[in-house]
């Protein structure tokens, strides 16, 4: 049995080293290169970021090699006059389309639709979101992170939460020792992360933080509805690390005042919580309600997958909406600015995020308006800009690789046509974009769109997202 063990391990890793030597011999080439911007103003997103005008940056072995050092020779330039230099962004909240479940027709069935990797990730590419954070995951996704990571595939660094106490798909958990196992599960599976979500019972929600802090997988998620009329305190259990959204403290509550959003916030802060306000969702869901062309005209529309496309159109569960629920929803929005407010004074962590995949919010684009929709909420351009880079990082645990400018750490970078210090919006005019050191410039952003979109067009007839969920039923 050992044996037999030990051969499977060894065939693994055979596999794996294998895996990695034919990728070595396609995606290192770009990386062997060494790249140096000239004159750039660099914002490094450090604590004290201290722009360091027109500053000589090498990049070399997908990583910042110096900056303002000696020039190594031989090197590719990248003129960066008057432009600026940004740590790549991170997106703490995105459901990445990933290949149909296979739903158990028959054995050895596959699914039934499969996505191009590459064209799932390129809106992620295009607007320099470097990092992203799955908060749906299933192995098709770390399937996706190794075509990344292989070099087949340039994508965004992926970290994983499975969902625990969902009502289908995910894994269920109906009690405390469920969930324990759960945990347990996940963990075994790959995955770095928990999240928690709406339908746990309150025993069985603490117990699965409790079993994620003992495996130290650090836990995002929803509020259960099991504590809706508690007092607030209840839900915020020690290592409930990271809230996925605004709308879930708003859905706790019918009192929509700002001493509300105050004792929220003082409770975060007292249990170590941070917060993802994820406001464009709440701006989309608003969008959709009102008129399915707010749909196609959203940013970034053309790029998302026809099967998507026709899923948002003729399926969409906001659209239609009574003028009441809009209200509503107008309410809702006023709470999370109140939410945001609150958090910031009482010094509460905040990381942008966007719920990116999920009805009318475009993976990628969406981030932007995050970003945008923060500071109209009271956050500073700078504090915007950490939300989405340093603070991700350091949630993720990954602040010494990532997040900021500083020699030594990995390559992800954006190269700004204008300063976003001054202007938030300006995070979109994307001059080229480092992803794990490799260069991908304007141009080539340019034509890998022009790639989705073209392929887009010519297959939109293929896909009907009422005829496939009627094929499953058959
Ligand atoms: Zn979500």
């Amino acid at each position: 049995m050992k044996y037999l063990k030990l051969l499977v391990l060894f065939a693994i890793i055979n596999f794996n080293l294998n895996a990695q030597n034919n990728s070595n011999l396609k995606s290192n080439k770009q990386k062997e290169i060494t790249y140096v911007i000239k004159n750039v103003n660099v914002i490094p997103m450090t604590k004290e970021n201290k722009v360091i005008e027109n500053a000589t940056v090498v990049i070399k072995d997908n990583k910042i090699y110096a900056i303002n050092k000696s020039i190594p020779k031989n090197p590719t330039i990248i003129d960066g006059t008057d432009k600026w230099l940004i740590p790549g962004l991170i997106d703490m909240h995105v459901h990445t389309l990933s290949d149909g479940s296979p739903f158990v027709m028959y054995p050895t069935k596959g699914p039934l639709v499969s996505f191009n990797t590459q064209y799932n990730m390129t809106p992620y590419i295009a607007n320099g979101v470097t990092t992203v954070f799955e908060l749906g995951a299933r192995p098709e996704h770390i399937g996706q992170r190794n075509e990344i990571i292989r070099g087949d595939v340039i994508g965004p660094r992926i970290a994983l939460a499975k969902v625990i106490g969902g009502n289908k798909s995910n894994l269920t958990a109906k009690t405390p020792s469920d969930g324990r196992n759960a945990v347990r599960f996940a963990k075994e599976e790959g995955y770095e992360f928990i999240k928690v979500y709406t339908w746990l019972n309150e025993e069985t929600f603490k117990a699965v933080i409790n079993e994620a802090e003992k495996q130290n997988m650090k836990v995002v998620g929803h509020i259960p509805i099991a504590f809706k009329g508690k007092e607030a305190k209840d839900f915020f259990v020690p290592h409930f690390d990271l809230i996925a959204h605004a709308e879930e403290l708003s859905k706790q509550t019918d009192d929509y005042s700002y001493e509300k959003a105050q004792e929220f916030a003082r409770l975060a802060k007292k249990n170590g919580t941070w917060l993802i306000p994820n406001l464009s969702n709440m701006v989309a869901i608003e969008k959709q309600a009102k008129s399915l062309k707010n749909i196609e005209n959203i940013q970034g529309f053309k790029y998302v997958h026809p099967l998507m496309q026709n899923k948002w159109l003729t399926s969409n569960s906001y659209y239609g909406a009574s003028n009441d629920l809009i209200t509503y929803y107008k309410e809702l929005m006023g709470f999370h600015i109140l939410i945001v407010k609150a958090f910031k004074k009482a010094n509460v962590p905040m990381v942008a995020g966007t719920d990116a995949g999920i009805s009318g919010i475009v993976l990628g684009f969406s981030l932007h308006d995050e970003l945008k929709l923060l500071v109209e909420a009271g956050l500073t351009n700078e504090e915007a800009l950490t939300s989405a880079t340093r603070l991700g990082a350091e949630w993720l645990r990954i602040d010494d690789k990532i997040g900021t400018i500083e020699t030594g750490k990995l390559a992800d970078l954006i190269l700004l046509n204008e300063n976003p210090l001054e202007k938030i919006c300006n995070t979109r005019k994307i001059s080229g974009v480092f992803v794990d050191g490799n260069w991908i410039d304007r141009s080539k952003i340019d034509i890998m769109l022009s790639e989705v979109e073209k392929w887009n067009t010519a297959n939109k007839e293929k896909y009907d997202w009422k005829e496939l969920l009627n094929s499953l039923k058959n």
